[in-house]
């Protein structure tokens, strides 16, 4: 299935995507794509749910209603850095031993077409397209990666939007690049892993007013998403509907020669094969 999320920022109702038109409303049925929604098993009623209500006719067609991000605000956003090989070359730093992790506050969380905020004093505002994987189940201590399929509740694209200066040149820790407000644009749905074929065949892109930036693909992740899981859950207990933003393609802004960062007007357009696609208006500090 794919879940998404429709109505005004902080007050979505979940429904379930059918094809590029039409969806059903499962808002009757289900509070909302929450912790307690993946931690009850809520994924395998809603597919009952929503065959008894394809076959009745129970579908409604999209509007221009605001799409938000197909999952509630989580405990927390996981990161990986550094977790594409030819990424890893374009940066000149060499692949890490073990991923590099750092955390995104889960309020930056916003809808796939939403707006993105430049913070106040940002001088290097760059874009990050990435596989986003969320969390079906609470995860601690796995015994083998193979057991971190079961964990896995689906996947969703995201921009991982990050403020370079702040993240490399203010010293600490890089979440002070990447937590500002509107830094993670997600969506347009949550796919669950039974409806991607291959997860490390994907190719994902990224342009900014049109103009080609981020060409990639999922094969060339250094760190797998099942990988990753098992790997985090040997640190922390990772709750159900937790997001884990596992690394970015090349083609950053920092990237280039010379660096290529967003401004007030900017438009970023971005998507992954089967994940859908994403477009943001980039506008000025508050
Ligand atoms: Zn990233």
């Amino acid at each position: 299935v794919k879940l998404m999320r429709l109505g005004p920022s902080g007050a979505e109702r979940p429904v379930v995507r059918i094809d590029d038109t039409t969806y059903v409303d499962v808002s009757d049925a289900v509070t909302d794509y929450d912790e307690a929604f993946f931690g009850s098993g809520g994924l395998e009623s809603l597919r009952t749910l929503v065959e008894e209500r394809t076959a009745t006719g129970r579908v409604e067609s999209f509007g221009d209603e605001r799409i938000g991000a197909p999952i509630a605000r989580p405990h927390q956003i996981l990161c990986i850095g550094l977790n594409y090989s030819d990424h890893a070359a374009e940066t000149g730093q060499t692949v890490p031993d073990e991923p590099i992790l750092f955390t995104k506050s889960p309020n930056t969380i916003v809808g796939p077409y939403d707006d993105v905020r430049i913070p106040r004093t940002s001088t290097k505002t760059d874009w990050e397209v990435e596989l986003g994987v969320v969390i079906g189940r609470r995860t601690s201590y796995l015994d083998s990666v193979d057991e971190a399929r079961e964990a896995i509740a689906g996947f969703v694209l995201v921009n991982d939007v990050s403020e370079r200066a702040f993240q490399i040149e203010r010293s600490g820790q890089w979440s002070k690049g990447k937590s500002a407000e509107t830094f993670n644009p997600t969506g347009p749905w949550l796919v669950t892993p039974e409806e991607i074929d291959d997860v490390l065949a994907l190719g994902m892109w990224l342009d900014v007013n049109g103009v080609s930036r981020q060409r990639g693909s999922t094969a060339t992740m250094v760190f797998d998403p099942y990988f990753i899981v098992h790997h985090l859950s040997q640190f922390m207990v990772l709750e159900p509907g937790d997001l884990i933003d596992t690394g970015t393609p090349p083609g950053v802004g920092l990237g280039f020669d010379p660096p290529v960062f967003l401004a007030a007007g900017d438009v970023m357009e971005l998507g992954i094969d089967g994940l859908g696609t994403q477009r943001q208006t980039v506008i000025a500090p508050r």
